[in-house]
């Protein structure tokens, strides 16, 4: 192994759990490492390259918007912040956009709006946040104390006070968590950390409803599954149900940190001036990058072929339930975010699967996840397939 690994062994916090190796380079769906191997890639940096590495027409957006402007903070309007702004608002159910740097802040700031709304409009009291056991919002506090995985708690508490955690689509404690105390429900329309469980219909209809006759705002966490992941710009167009507030953040930017929280604007203006603030969030470069990755994915047929794509991915994936039943449960998922439930530890297949130079995810014990770029290509969709076929054949 080489230098990199080793010194970041030295240097580095060790929070995470690294694969042994480095990359340099990517192009596409690829990667080469620091022995210019090749990597064929189905994390795609957990969902956030959505038009591949290093894409050509996103990296001259981020030249062009350094050579003229990198940061000037949110004192100023910038050309790339309100464009991008612009264009978010005309495809998607929102009238404004708060933009901040990841989606973890993205979150934190869609939950203080609905807790100032609230406040604003039904006096003090009205903060309980209603979310699903197994989700993920991300580490910072609101983020974490809304996530409903208490692994992630683990030596953190006490964590913000007033959130109710409920199991995903049971209608019946969802009637019950909810009342006129809460302020807001957010739920990812799919859990994507939590292993890629859709939400059902009915369970996001009754969520929907019920934040209405209580007057709470109705929270979408589209982070993973925004931007075209699912096949159309936000999950929330499969449904046709509309939230009061969308985070967004990993694909926004194509591979740039870039957080998002999108509303109407009778509830954004709880957000009056000063009450919340970012000092990079929207910065220029960031933003140009944004509007790179919204052109191509907003072009005609790019979300066609991404629902194409992913039902080629899914036919494959269930195939091989077919084919090995006894180590394969089903395929979860839509569009380009598909998981394969195994009946073995995922890992072991996360592991063959990295022998084979091909970087996959594994959000569960026994759910193995595939987020590749958008713009993968049916030729290497073909070469994942056959590799997993080889694995489980020789297993
Ligand atoms: C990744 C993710 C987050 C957290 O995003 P960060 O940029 O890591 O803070 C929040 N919600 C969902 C659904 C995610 O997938």
């Amino acid at each position: 192994m080489g230098y990199l690994r080793e010194a970041g062994e030295i240097y580095l916090a060790r929070n995470y759990r690294r694969f042994p190796v480095a990359f340099v380079r990517g192009r596409g769906a690829r990667l080469w490492d620091e022995e210019g191997r090749e990597y064929l890639d189905f994390c795609a940096g957990i969902a956030v390259c959505a038009l591949g590495h290093s894409p050509p027409e996103v990296v001259q957006a981020i030249r062009t918007q350094a050579e003229r402007l990198l940061h000037v903070s949110n004192l100023y309007w910038t050309e790339p912040q309100v464009r991008l702004a612009r264009v978010l608002v005309e495809h998607s159910f929102a009238e404004r956009v708060f933009f901040c740097n990841s989606g973890a802040e993205a979150v934190e700031a869609a939950l203080k709006l609905a807790r100032r709304r609230a406040w604003l409009e039904y006096g003090p009291g009205k903060t309980r946040i209603v979310a699903l056991e197994n989700s993920f919002h991300g580490r910072t506090y609101g983020a974490l104390s809304a996530t409903g995985q208490p692994a992630y708690w683990e030596g953190f508490e006490p964590l913000v006070p007033d959130f109710v955690h409920i199991p995903p689509n049971d209608l019946e404690a969802l009637s019950k968590a909810v009342d006129e105390r809460t302020c807001a429900v957010i739920l990812e329309p799919i859990l994507g950390e939590g292993g890629v469980i859709p939400l059902s219909r009915e369970f996001l209809e009754t969520t929907r409803r019920l934040c209405d006759r209580n007057g709470a705002l109705l929270i979408f966490d589209e982070i993973q599954t925004g931007i075209g992941r699912t096949g159309h710009l936000f999950a929330y167009e499969h449904y046709g149900i509309l939230p009061d507030v969308l985070c967004l953040a990993k694909g926004l930017a194509g591979g740039l940190p870039l957080g998002a929280v999108l509303a109407r604007e009778g509830v954004m203006e709880a957000l009056s001036p000063g009450s919340h603030a970012s000092t990079f969030g929207g910065n220029p470069v960031c933003c140009a990058a944004a509007l790179a990755v919204l052109e191509r994915v907003l072009a005609p047929d790019f979300l066609a072929e991404v629902r194409l794509k992913g039902k080629a991915l899914e036919k494959g994936l269930r195939d091989l339930c077919t084919k090995f039943p006894e180590k394969l449960r089903g395929v979860r998922g839509l569009g380009l975010l598909l998981a394969l439930e195994t009946r073995f530890p995922a890992s072991e297949l996360l592991q063959a699967l990295f022998e084979k130079r091909i970087l996959t995810t594994a959000p569960k014990p026994e759910v193995l996840r595939f987020t590749p770029p958008l713009i993968i290509s049916y030729r290497e969709i073909d070469a994942l397939l056959a590799a997993l076929e080889e694995i489980l054949a020789s297993s």
